[in-house]
């Protein structure tokens, strides 16, 4: 049963930060609600909001032009993501030029899927950066940038083992990454466990735990599956019998999130990455729970 302590804020010396990630729209309808949804949460102070790279570099346009827009129209501090997959390092160095020149000084930094997808083995592109660390130090190489990285609460699927992971945490960090993000998980103990293994190996950069709100269960387990992430018994019993309920969905998926975040509360945890969708209100409901409002002045001028 979820168990909220009757707290007027889990937030009362101020000192949450969030960040949330959106994915760049593929229509008019879908750019509408994505800036809807940017305009409700900006606000809300985040320490930066980042915009994804479709596979194989498919969306580059529609990145770039996204985070140009967020540069232009709002306060907020844009995170483009990048991958190394499907390009020459002179094409992947063209973009991050790009940035630099649009204004943008933080790019989270990836090795990306297979071109095969996932699953089957990952060829680095003829004339490519190799991987994660390789294209952290030509971003290095190219400006100033702040290089946020990934992390892998459960490991990554492709990695030996948990330390093997934790061994490329340590290189993309001498490489130069500043900030990591998780891939999303929903027990809290592996993300817990992961963060004291990691800080044992005296990696000190925040790893902000990314947090996925269930929008749809059906599509969560399946990317779940691909990516390692577990999904726990109990998540999917929460969300049985309810694939034709949306609006009780939504309820359930605000409990366990609010659930998830403010048990990360409890264990000292201040920083939350939110995987979005796209969508404003659940995270916007969350942030709320965690004492992170913006001011009047703030909401009349979004
Ligand atoms: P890496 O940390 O580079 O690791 C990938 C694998 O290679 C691991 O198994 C690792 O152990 C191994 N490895 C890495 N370097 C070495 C090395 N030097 N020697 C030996 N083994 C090595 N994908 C997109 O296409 N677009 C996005 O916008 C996007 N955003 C993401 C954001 C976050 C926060 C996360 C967690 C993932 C994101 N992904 C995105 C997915 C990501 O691209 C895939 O998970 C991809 O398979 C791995 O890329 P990486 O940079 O996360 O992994």
């Amino acid at each position: 049963m979820l168990q909220i302590p009757h707290r007027a804020s889990r937030d009362p010396q101020g000192d949450i930060k969030v960040s949330f990630e959106f994915f760049p729209p593929k229509s008019p309808e879908m750019e509408l609600n994505l800036w809807e949804s940017i305009a409700r949460l900006a606000p809300l102070n985040p320490s930066f909001v980042s915009v994804t790279y479709g596979a194989g570099g498919s969306t580059r346009e529609r990145t770039h032009n996204t985070v140009a827009r967020i540069v232009r129209e709002t306060n907020v501090v844009p995170a483009a993501h990048l991958t190394c997959v499907g390009a020459t390092r002179e094409e992947v160095d063209a973009v991050v030029r790009d940035y630099l020149a649009a204004g943008v000084r933080h790019i989270v930094a990836l090795r990306g899927d297979p071109v095969g997808g996932i699953g089957t083995a990952f060829e680095p592109h003829p004339g490519g950066y190799a991987n994660s660390t390789e294209l952290i130090k030509g971003i290095r190489k190219l400006g100033d940038f702040e290089v946020i990285v990934s992390a892998y609460p459960e490991k990554h699927p492709e990695a030996k083992s948990l330390e093997a992971d934790i061994d490329v945490l340590e290189a993309k960090v001498d490489a130069g990454a500043s900030v990591a993000i998780t891939q999303f998980f929903f027990e809290n103990a592996h993300y817990l466990r992961y963060l004291e293994r990691v800080r044992a190996r005296g990696i000190t950069i925040p790893i902000l735990p990314g947090i996925v709100p269930v929008q749809n269960f059906k599509q969560t387990a399946g990317f779940a599956a691909k990516t390692g992430a577990s999904v726990p018994a109990w998540l999917a019993a929460r969300f049985e019998g309810l694939e034709n309920d949306p609006a009780t969905r939504k309820l359930i998926a605000a409990a366990v999130a609010a659930e998830q975040v403010l048990d990360l509360v409890d264990h000292g945890i201040r920083d939350f990455h939110f995987y979005t969708m796209n969508r404003a209100d659940l995270v916007f409901a969350i942030c709320h729970l965690l004492g992170v409002r913006h001011t009047p002045a703030e909401a009349a001028a979004a």
